[in-house]
């Protein structure tokens, strides 16, 4: 039995009726942007999350961009966020001319450090971008203090986090703006490209509206420079259809990381941590071991998929080279991309599955 690190089969089977109905009806309408679908989702997303407005862009990385562009952050700025991430957060931070700033991660939630943070700030500092690694939660009470004393924005990357909650608050919902990605891969995912924005901030949202529309406040007027960056119709029509299971879908999420966890304590790893009050949704199941590249090859070859999220820490990439950073600035971060490996995680694997991989992990610790 081979295990994937991730599928979508099982998935697609639950709903593809439902899925065919909707796109069926979108090729008929012939509206393909923003048409009915996105307006739907854009409601029922900002209801979930549990902010006031919603608003539907091409990509989780311009949700990032055009959150920081609408808050005016740009050139000159900085905005602190984590080494331990996808390219994209500081990606986005870098795209608006701002220059991202880093602090390390908390050696057991893989999360932004907020003691880290208020070192780090200075007087060009304009916004904290916290990422909820993993489906992980940050501390988002510290960072909302740390935030609020030096007037600066928080933008939340939820990108890995959808329907997670800290302290009963979606992530998402806690910042002046909140950043999801709809990548097939993601805990809510799409069949294709699609990212949104939620904010609470009415001017925000509007800005945000135009941003996405080439700066179009009506039609061929053009009040600033925008780009195109609309979520098509068929990726909402697709998201609409799977936003009633995504509950169900993380719950069955952290019952395969709660087996892993009974079946894998006691091996030298260290487990993902459950901070209390804070519901992690495990878009990665990751664990750390001093034994990583062996296990990932073991793993590999007995036909379990594993693989790293991150190898290399976005301080240490070649074209982050000009802000000056050097191994051993992060060493937390550092030391995380070296012994990470990530275990097969989705909502349809079955107990055997976690049972196998479970044993072939003892098995390597007890060679
Ligand atoms: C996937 C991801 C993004 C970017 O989303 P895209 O939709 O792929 O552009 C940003 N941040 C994090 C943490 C992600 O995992």
């Amino acid at each position: 039995m081979k295990i994937p690190l991730f599928s979508l089969e099982g998935q697609y089977r639950q709903i593809r009726p439902g899925i065919s109905k909707r796109i069926r009806r979108i090729f008929e309408s012939h509206r393909f942007i923003l048409g009915e679908n996105v307006r739907k989702l854009e409601a029922a997303v900002a209801k979930k999350v549990g902010a006031r407005y919603a608003i539907g862009v091409a990509s989780g990385s311009d949700a990032l961009y055009l959150s920081l562009v609408a808050l005016g952050i740009g050139k000159g700025d900085e905005v602190i966020t984590t080494p331990f991430t996808f390219f994209a957060t500081a990606g986005a931070i870098a795209r608006t001319g701002a220059k991202p700033v880093f602090a390390d991660i908390d050696p057991e939630t893989f999360n932004i450090n907020p003691t880290k943070i208020r070192k780090r700030i200075t007087r060009k500092t304009k916004a904290i971008l916290p990422v909820h690694l993993f489906g992980l939660p940050c501390e988002m009470d510290e960072i909302t203090q740390i935030a609020k004393k030096h007037k600066l924005f928080v933008v939340e990357d939820a990108a890995q986090s959808f329907g997670a909650e800290y302290r009963g608050r979606q992530t998402g919902s806690m910042g002046a703006a909140g950043c999801f990605s709809f990548y097939p891969t993601k805990n809510l995912g799409g069949a294709g490209d699609g990212g949104m924005v939620v904010t609470s901030l009415k001017k925000v949202a509007s800005k945000l509206r135009t941003l996405r529309d080439h700066g179009q406040t009506k039609k061929y007027h053009h009040e600033f420079s925008g780009i195109n960056s609309r979520l098509d119709e068929i990726q909402a029509a697709v998201l609409l259809e799977k936003l009633p299971y995504i509950d169900r879908w993380n719950r069955q999420r952290r019952a395969h990381a709660a087996a892993y966890n009974r079946g894998l304590k006691g091996l030298p790893l260290q487990l993902p941590a459950q901070p209390k009050g804070l519901d992690h949704v495990y878009h990665l199941y990751s664990i750390l071991t001093k034994k990583r590249d062996p296990l990932l090859k073991a793993l590999v070859s007995g036909g379990i998929g594993a693989g790293v999220y991150y190898p290399l820490p976005l301080h240490l990439q070649p074209c982050m080279r000009a802000l000056g950073y050097r191994r051993g600035d992060f060493p937390h971060s550092e030391s995380a991309s070296e012994q990470i490996v990530a275990l097969p995680m989705f909502p349809e694997l079955k107990l055997q599955a976690v049972r196998k991989v479970v044993s072939a992990a003892k098995i390597f610790f007890s060679a």
